[in-house]
């Protein structure tokens, strides 16, 4: 048994949800511990090398976080934060079109129009910032607070921006019926609903319209229009977060699982280590606040325990459901660079990056929204092996890195590594023939994954193939125990689950039923994965409202945030107790 350790805050979990939050409490001045059961922090944010020299990303890859104000506020560009610059120009013909199954078609300026009024992109000054911090980088209202169509924070945003877009059917729709408004063609409209679909709020939900479609332009940096992505992939991006918070002072411990969530009294004062902890099972004390970032599950069913809580909580944390589609990463490693095949002749020589001239990414196919719902029916409805024929089967492949040298997709010596290649499928635990199907006809499934990709592919044939690896729905949960989702909801796939609802109103402001124990993992609280700093931002207001910690002069709160009553307000302009 190790000698017990004292922090102000003791934070379960290093991925990026846990480091984020550790490097704005370290900033604040308080102490800090990170426990990770892990040899290494980042959670899904990694990079692997399965060969010597071959790096691949097998999760996170594309930045939804452009407007996050942790950028700012954290200042993650003193330690290393870079953008990498995409070299597409985002204007031409290959950029404007979408692949269908008859080979490219162009969107319109009128597609463009539409969308860029949903955006902010249309408000003098743009307002697309305001806009995206509103829909996610603010907390959900206190529960004392009807939500109305005035006070949703978007919905303010349009009506101080562009009051002649604002209606309540903005809150009402599906993302079809509002793109169906202001859009043109219907393989843009696919498009978009097919990457909000595997982003997080689909394109059909009611109710969800305008985060479904924030969701896929969280990925454009609007003053280019280039896609968003760090230097290094997410992986890049997490490095600097961890940098940001052991720089303040925040004390990170791999190799630690945390066994038990201590409580005293009715509030959680520490954690318990379990005895194989590279630093042995002892106790790590928290004066103020214990911060579980992993699984809603293990953090309330084992790591607190039934004896803490209520009946009641524990059948609704039990039904969360953390698992409904399941994202599928391929990467392939190949001799000679893929290139696209003769239905996609057109662009060539364009659409491709780097000095490899490596395909540079898309969805397929766009055709008509009846493709994306027999997509959605075959992994949402069906729960079996895919039914579609490989050519009808959606995936998409998130933009090539080869132009940057020093990325896992550049040119490297023994072959040439693809940009991570997505695709939907049912995940384990709902198949119908149980959640062991999946690994018993994973060489199937492979095969079925390589087709769908030569649909659009040259060069995905066994004599070019060095390597593909696909990751199974299993691989990903037992390699990330928060990715369970396969989306930034992390889960169930419906529209009750999002801001103050996400995924149980009782945690989706982060509190937990236990005092001083707070939640702040993509499994629960308002906005789930995907948004980086999301998370650890709006915890932020919760915990200055609790008195736990009181940032400096650096911190500003989310202009729509509402203080709850009878807290301290996070607005350091309205410091009394509201
Ligand atoms: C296939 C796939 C692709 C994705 N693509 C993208 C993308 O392109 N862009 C994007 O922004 N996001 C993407 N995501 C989502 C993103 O990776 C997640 O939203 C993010 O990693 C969630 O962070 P987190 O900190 O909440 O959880 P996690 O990343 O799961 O971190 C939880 C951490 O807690 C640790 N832990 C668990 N239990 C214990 C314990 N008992 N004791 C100590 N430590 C413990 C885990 O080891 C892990 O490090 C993708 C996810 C998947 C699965």
């Amino acid at each position: 048994m190790g000698k017990d350790e004292r922090y102000d805050v003791v934070i379960i979990g290093g991925g990026p949800n846990g480091m984020a939050t550790a490097a704005y409490l370290a900033k604040s001045k308080l102490s800090v511990c990170v426990l990770e059961e892990k040899t290494e922090c980042g959670g899904a944010c990694e990079t692997q090398e399965p060969i010597p020299g071959v790096r691949i990303y097998p999760h996170a890859m594309l930045m939804y976080a452009s407007p996050a104000p942790g950028f700012d506020q954290l200042e993650l560009y003193k330690y290393g934060f870079r953008m990498n610059w995409d070299p597409m120009d985002p204007l031409t013909p290959e950029a404007t079109s979408m692949a269908c199954t008859d080979g490219w078609r162009r969107y319109t300026d009128k597609d463009m129009e539409g969308w860029g009024k949903l955006a902010g992109l249309f408000g003098t000054p743009p307002y697309t910032k305001e806009l995206l911090r509103a829909t996610f980088w603010c907390p959900p209202h206190p529960p004392e607070v009807e939500v109305t169509d005035d006070n949703v924070p978007y919905m303010q945003v349009y009506k101080e921006h562009q009051p002649e877009i604002w209606s309540p059917e903005l809150r009402q729709g599906t993302m079809f019926d509002i793109l169906d408004e202001y859009c043109e063609t219907e393989h843009w409209k696919t498009a978009m609903a097919y990457a909000a679909w595997a982003s997080g709020a689909a394109g059909h939900w009611e109710g969800v319209a305008i985060p479904a479609i924030h969701c896929v332009q969280l990925l454009i940096l609007t003053n280019t229009g280039r896609t968003s992505y760090p230097r290094g992939g997410l992986h890049g991006y997490f490095h600097a977060i961890h940098r940001c918070a052991v720089a303040h002072g925040a004390v990170v411990r791999t190799c630690c699982p945390a066994d038990e969530i201590l409580i005293d009294d009715g509030r959680a004062v520490g954690v318990r280590l379990k005895e194989h902890a590279a630093i042995g099972g002892r106790n790590i004390w928290a004066n103020k606040a214990v911060i579980s970032a992993c699984d809603v599950h293990q953090t309330f069913l084992k790591l607190v325990g039934p004896k803490h809580l209520d009946p009641g909580i524990i059948r609704k944390i039990k039904d969360i459901s953390l698992k409904n589609q399941t994202l599928y990463v391929s990467q392939y490693l190949v001799k000679k660079p893929l290139r696209y095949n003769a239905k996609f002749a057109e662009f060539s020589d364009t659409r491709y990056v780097g000095p490899n001239k490596y395909p540079w990414g898309g969805i397929y196919p766009c055709d008509s929204r009846e493709i994306y719902y027999a997509d959605v029916a075959d992994c949402d409805s069906y729960k079996t092996k895919p039914t579609l024929p490989p050519e009808q089967k959606m995936w998409f492949q998130a933009p090539s890195l080869a132009f940057d040298p020093s990325d896992c997709q550049g040119y490297h010596p023994k072959g040439h590594i693809t940009a991570p290649i997505e695709m939907a499928l049912t995940s384990p635990d709902y198949h119908v023939e149980g959640e062991d199907a999946i690994d018993k006809y994973r060489d199937e499934l492979g095969q079925y994954l390589t087709q769908c990709h030569s649909s659009m592919f040259d060069g995905l044939d066994e004599d070019n193939i060095i390597h593909h690896w696909f990751a199974t729905g299993r691989d990903v949960e037992y390699r990330n125990s928060g990715l369970i989702g396969g989306t930034w909801a992390g889960s169930r796939h419906c529209e009750d689950q999002l801001w103050e609802n996400r995924p149980i109103p009782e945690l989706a402001r982060y509190r937990s039923p236990v005092e001083g124990l707070y939640h702040a993992h993509q499994t629960s609280g308002h906005p789930g994965g995907l948004c980086l700093m999301a998370i650890p931002y709006n915890l932020m207001h919760i915990l200055i409202e609790d008195g736990i910690v009181e940032p400096a002069e650096w911190w500003y709160p989310a202009p729509q945030y509402i203080p709850q009553e009878g807290k301290i307000s996070a607005d350091p302009n309205k410091k009394s107790k509201v």
